[in-house]
């Protein structure tokens, strides 16, 4: 199994000034995407919980305090010019509002043709014009009413499928989506979902989906890892973590979902899957050592003031909590 991007034992700390206040973002988290079995995994956690570090992580755009990024069996940091411009084609990203990453003075045209002719896909204007044609057919647009249009004439839907196609220009073998439907009405959620699940299917592409919202990610992803305070506390397949949640966090998640009986009133812990939260304030103080959930956690026992480790529980399935000491099968 060849590995496209790996994260080994990766952690990120901020403020390491001589006054500031040290914050672990991130620690010792890993994750491996295979080029071979493209699937989209959902990083799920409030604000602050490093699921927007990770993201940066993956993308070369921060380095990580300590552990390695690599590409392809290489730390990104060290990629050659060659590899770097590779690298840059694999990963792509797509953003929450698809309206900022356009230029409101330029046509969509625009947005299509720079990629192309960055990465020097077409040998001439008309071989480039093709190729974004294809592609604008590909994710369901038609170039006749899509390009020659500002952004602002096009709908929600449609500039979100631009950006799809964006990305697809490149033939990338990961995306990373992050908080692609935070904002957006019911129907286009509907359609971005659709996209999402289309590049995996269609084109074998794997998605790192990026949300604090639980009922996506159950919607159309095939591996989760539920992250609190810069660490994981659950990961594994998406239907048992969803339906059987083992760590107390994930329960607390689950249980603060509406119920889609009217007569039932929203449960307790609603505000844990707040993106309301502050994440600075929420993110874990380097000094501190014990399980980031102690203080929220209602099984809080005095083992728990050392972090657990990551107990696997099932074949596919970890969870960091003191509970599962004595079960676990590792
Ligand atoms: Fe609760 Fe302890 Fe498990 Fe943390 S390790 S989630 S405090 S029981």
């Amino acid at each position: 199994m060849s590995s496209l991007i790996e994260l080994k034992n990766t952690s990120k700390i901020f403020g390491t000034g001589w006054f500031s206040r040290k914050t672990v973002a991130l620690r010792d988290f890993s994750i491996s995407v295979n080029e071979d079995e493209p699937a989209i995994t959902a990083l799920v956690g409030e604000s602050g919980s490093g699921k927007t570090t990770i993201a940066r992580l993956i993308l070369g755009i921060i380095p990580p305090t300590t552990g390695e990024v690599l590409y392809r069996g290489k730390a990104v940091a060290q990629l050659s010019r060659a590899e770097r411009r590779q690298f840059r084609r694999d990963v792509q990203v797509i953003f929450q509002d698809p309206f900022e990453v356009y230029n409101p003075f330029y046509k969509v045209d625009h947005a299509l043709h720079l990629p192309v002719r960055k990465a020097g896909l077409a040998s001439s204007r008309d071989e480039a014009v093709e190729i974004i044609e294809t592609t604008l057919r590909q994710v369901g647009l038609n170039p006749r009413d899509t390009l020659g249009r500002y952004p602002h004439q096009l709908s929600g839907g449609q500039r979100q499928r631009v950006m799809v196609a964006r990305a697809l220009l490149l033939n990338p073998k990961l995306i990373v989506a992050d908080e692609p439907v935070s904002m957006v009405d019911a129907s286009l959620r509907a359609t971005i979902l659709e996209n999402l699940r289309l590049l995996n299917t269609e084109f074998g592409i794997s998605i790192i989906y990026i949300t604090h919202d639980l009922t996506t990610a159950y919607e159309i992803s095939e591996k989760i890892v539920v992250l609190y305070r810069g660490v994981v506390a659950e990961q594994g397949d998406v239907v048992p973590v969803v339906e059987e949640p083992e760590h107390p966090y994930t329960q607390l998640l689950i249980g603060s979902i509406p119920m889609p009986d009217p007569d039932q009133k929203w449960q307790q812990g609603l505000e844990v899957v707040s993106p309301t939260t502050d994440g600075a304030d929420d993110t874990m103080n380097a000094e501190y050592t014990g399980c980031q959930f102690a203080d929220r956690c209602p099984h809080a026992m005095d083992i728990c003031q050392v972090a657990a480790p990551l107990y696997q529980t099932a074949p596919n399935r970890v969870v960091s909590c003191h509970l599962y000491r004595e079960t676990a099968v590792v």
